[in-house]
């Protein structure tokens, strides 16, 4: 007998997990997705996948390399499926712990087959970025080998995928309900009618707290402001420009232009100017940022990169990252039957799609539980009561 599976969101999460879903011959898949494919964060994101950054800890490096190689993997299959740009990586080492971290990260990089360096000659470093203040700096990781990705051509060639496979996929799509009988689910109503399912997956992003809530929980999701910031350099760089991190923000090329943004491990969820519970449906697809983000860019620029300063700003926008208390996704079994969580991806989603959909096809199509999911389940967060408490706070400042 086939298992009817829906998934709620068409962002990366939901079209990975649709993909992978829509290989098992007895699974039976819709997507729901209230607007267009990857139109969410997926749409905001930077979409950089290094093999040499801070982005995801080495306890994930399996993750973060199976991300890459199944991406690349389409990209050989087919130019242009995933929008990858292989610009390489530049890692600035300001200090020592960061330093031991690139260490390692380049030894990874390696011993799986790619290619990577760590420079302690400032010389070297100013072949790849010219401009950059090397005061203070130990050192910098380089790796030619990974870039950035478009994170909604991927999300519309998973989906894509999933559909010759037999998946529905239904945009402009509103999950409203998500009915239940006792303590299981038995499907959803949406604007385009109702649906029985054995399974619904939550791949709703920053959306997330808010669906988990049309089955009584509380998710421990907090949005993080990601501001991006389009800078337009003066006569242009005149040189190629690769991913470049610093621990505290990052850049990256967007064609003429350069995209840069704060680090999303440098955001502290008791600020209220980084976190807080909000509607994502309020946040417009260009502008909204706040003078807060652009005072901190400019005074790391100052700092480390200050021809950059040199720049008119072309673009700017504000995305929420999902991000619960550890910054880790939460994946899996809930307290509601066959409520199954693929949230809370936060910075690194586009890194994390393809193991996150892989191994939720897995468990809900055979039951197996792989070593990522059990790591990182939502019984993980005992203090579901404080996230209440937290969420209640929210409600009455509103
Ligand atoms: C500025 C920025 C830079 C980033 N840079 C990187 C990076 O360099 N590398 C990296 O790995 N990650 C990065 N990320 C993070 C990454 O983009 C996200 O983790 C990822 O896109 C989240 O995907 P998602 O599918 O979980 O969510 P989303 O893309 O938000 O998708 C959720 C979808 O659910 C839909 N939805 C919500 N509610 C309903 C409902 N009731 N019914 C139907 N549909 C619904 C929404 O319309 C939306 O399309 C960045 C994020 C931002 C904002």
């Amino acid at each position: 007998m086939s298992k009817k599976v829906g998934i709620i969101g068409g962002g990366i999460i939901g079209a990975s997990t649709a993909y992978f879903v829509s290989q098992y011959p007895d699974a039976e898949v819709v997507v729901f997705e209230k607007n267009t494919l990857g139109s969410g964060t997926t749409a905001k994101s930077a979409a950089t996948h290094c093999l040499i950054d801070d982005s995801v800890a080495h306890e994930f490096w399996s993750v973060r390399l199976f991300g890459f190689e199944f991406y690349t993997g389409l990209e050989a299959e087919n130019p242009g499926s995933t929008g990858f740009e292989k610009t390489g990586t530049l890692v600035v080492a300001p200090y020592r712990d960061f330093e031991m971290y690139v260490l390692q990260a380049v030894d990874l990089a390696v011993a799986s087959g790619y290619h990577a360096e760590y420079w302690r000659d400032h010389d070297r470093i100013l072949e790849v970025i010219p401009d950059l203040n090397m005061e203070g700096v130990l050192g910098a990781g380089w790796c030619p080998d990974d870039g950035f990705f478009d994170a909604t051509m991927i999300t519309n060639t998973l989906a894509k995928a999933a559909r010759d496979r037999g998946a529905k996929i239904m945009i402009n799509t509103e999950v409203e309900e998500i009915t239940t009988s006792g303590d299981a689910v038995t499907g959803v109503s949406t604007t385009n009618g109702q649906f029985d399912l054995d399974v619904v997956v939550d791949a709703t992003g920053p959306w997330a707290r808010f669906t988990a809530r049309k089955v009584g929980l509380e998710l421990p999701i907090w949005h993080t402001k990601a501001e991006v910031f389009i800078l337009a350099p003066a006569a242009g760089l005149g040189y190629p420009f690769p991913v470049l991190k610093y621990p505290r923000w990052y850049a990256r090329k967007d064609k003429d232009n350069v995209f840069i943004c704060k680090a999303h491990m440098t955001m502290d969820l008791s600020d209220s100017e980084h976190a807080g519970v909000w509607d994502p449906d309020e946040l417009p697809m260009t502008g909204g940022t706040d003078p807060y983000f652009w005072e901190f860019l400019t005074g790391e620029l100052m700092k480390e990169y200050p021809r950059l300063l040199e720049s008119s700003i072309a673009n700017e926008w504000v995305g929420f990252r999902a991000e619960p208390p550890d910054f880790l996704p939460i994946l899996g079994e809930t307290p509601v039957k066959g409520y199954v969580l693929a949230a809370g991806a936060g910075g690194n989603g586009v890194i994390e799609a393809p193991t996150i959909g892989r191994d939720l096809a897995k468990h809900v199509m055979t039951g197996e539980t792989s070593w990522y999911m059990e790591r990182l389940p939502y019984s993980r967060f005992a203090d579901v009561e404080e996230a209440k408490r937290q969420s209640q706070a929210e409600k009455l400042q509103r």
